[in-house]
C-alpha cells in the first residue's frame, strides 16, 4: 500500500519530557485484534494520511502487535511513535514480554514502553522491587531498546504517586465526558512535564458522538494525546477530524454531549474487561453493550437478536461475585446483569 503525502495538518503536542511531537489523536490498538493484516494495513495507511503518528498497543491485546507489525513493515517503522506495554511485573518476565513485542512488531526499539494497568500500590511495589519489572525496563532503556518509560492505570492514586517519583515520562488514564475524575491528575502531570495519554475517550463505547467526544478531550490543554480504538476507515476519518479541525466546542455541541453523558449515569460499563474471566464464561461487557444498544441507540431488534445469540449470557449468572472484586469501577455487576435480563425479557 502506497503512502500519500500527509494532506492534513493535525495538531501536534510534545509528549511530556520526551522530544516526541505526537499527533493529538493516536491509533488505539485494541480493536485491531478483530481484523486481519490487510485491514490493519489499510487503517494505518489512512491514519498516517490523516496525520496520526502515534500507535498504542499491548502484549495483552491478542494479535494486535502482530497485525500492527505487519502494517509497519509495509509503511515504514519510522512513520510512527510506537507505544506498547506489558502487565508482567517481574524482571525476567518483562524481558520475555518485551522481546516478544519486538518480534511481533518487527522492530528493534520501542518509543514508549509502559507498565500496563498497575491497579494497586502492592502491584506498584512489585514492579519496583529488586527482582521487579522496572529494573529490567530501565536496563533496556540504557541499551537504547526503549526510548521512554510510562505507566498506565485506572487508579488515580497510583498515578498520582507515580508522578511524584519522577520515574515515568507518561501516564495513561481514562478521560471522557462522563469520566472527568482525572482532571486534577492531568494538571499535576502537566506541571511536572509528564505526558498524558487518554484512554477510553468514548467511555468504552458508551458515548456515541465520536468526533465531539474527542474534541471535548482535546480542549483540555493538559492532555497530550488521545488514543481511540478504531476498526473501520470511517472511524479513522471521524477521529482524525477532531485533531485536524481544532476549533473549540460550541455551546450547542457541549450541550449535546452533556445530554448524552447524563443518560449514562455513574453505573455504566467501560468495557475494560478486567472482570473476566467469569467462571460461568459470561462475556460480561458484551451483555452491557447489547443493553446499551437496546436502551440508548434505538437498535432494539438488532440488540435483541445479538443478545439472544449469546451463550452463556446474563441470565446464566450464579451471583458468585468474583467479577465485582476485579472491576476497577466497583460496579454492582450482579445487579446490573439482572437489569440486562429484565430489559431483554
Ligand atoms: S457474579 Fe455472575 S457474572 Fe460475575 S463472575 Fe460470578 S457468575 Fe460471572
Ligand atoms: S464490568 Fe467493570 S471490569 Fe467489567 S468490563 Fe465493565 S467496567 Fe470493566
Amino acid at each position: 500500500m502506497k503512502l500519500k503525502e500527509v494532506k492534513f495538518i493535525m495538531e501536534k503536542r510534545i509528549l511530556g519530557k520526551t522530544d516526541f511531537q505526537v499527533s493529538v489523536v493516536g491509533f488505539g490498538g485494541i480493536p485491531a485484534q478483530r481484523l486481519n493484516e490487510e485491514q490493519v494495513l489499510e487503517l494505518l495507511t489512512e491514519a498516517y494520511d490523516q496525520g496520526m503518528n502515534f500507535i498504542d498497543t499491548a502484549r495483552g491485546y491478542m494479535a494486535s502487535e502482530e497485525l500492527i507489525g505487519y502494517a509497519l513493515e509495509k509503511l515504514g517503522r519510522d512513520k510512527f511513535y510506537l507505544a506498547t506495554k506489558s502487565m508482567d511485573k517481574t524482571y525476567k518476565g518483562i524481558i520475555e514480554e518485551f522481546n516478544q513485542s519486538l518480534s511481533f512488531l518487527g522492530t528493534s526499539y520501542i518509543d514508549l514502553y509502559q507498565f500496563h494497568n498497575i491497579k494497586t500500590f502492592k502491584e506498584y511495589d512489585q514492579i519496583m522491587s529488586d527482582y521487579g519489572a522496572y529494573k529490567a525496563v530501565k536496563e533496556l532503556k540504557e541499551q537504547g531498546k526503549i526510548k521512554e518509560i510510562g505507566i498506565t492505570s485506572h487508579s488515580k492514586e497510583v498515578l498520582d504517586m507515580a508522578i511524584d517519583t519522577g520515574l515515568f515520562n507518561t501516564i495513561q488514564y481514562p478521560y471522557n465526558a462522563v469520566e472527568t475524575q482525572g482532571e486534577e491528575l492531568f494538571k499535576k502531570a502537566k506541571a511536572n512535564n509528564i505526558g498524558v495519554i487518554v484512554m477510553k475517550p468514548l467511555a468504552g463505547g458508551a458515548i456515541g458522538k465520536g468526533e465531539i467526544a474527542i474534541r471535548y478531550i482535546l480542549d483540555n490543554p493538559n492532555v497530550s494525546v488521545v488514543i481511540p480504538g478504531m476498526d473501520s476507515i470511517s472511524q479513522v476519518l471521524q477521529n482524525a477530524r477532531a485533531g485536524i479541525d481544532r476549533r473549540a466546542m460550541t455551546e450547542v455541541e457541549k450541550e449535546r454531549l452533556a445530554k448524552e453523558a447524563s443518560t449514562l449515569g455513574a453505573e455504566f460499563c467501560r468495557r475494560c474487561g478486567y472482570c473476566l474471566p467469569c467462571p460461568q464464561e459470561i462475556d460480561i461487557p458484551s451483555n452491557f453493550l447489547m443493553e446499551g444498544y437496546y436502551t440508548r441507540y434505538n437498535l432494539q431488534d438488532w440488540a435483541k437478536e445479538r443478545y439472544g445469540a449469546m451463550s452463556p449470557k446474563a441470565s446464566d449468572c450464579i451471583e458468585c461475585g468474583i467479577c465485582e472484586t476485579k472491576c476497577p469501577y466497583d460496579l454492582p455487576i450482579r445487579k446490573m446483569l439482572k437489569d440486562v435480563v429484565e430489559v431483554f425479557n
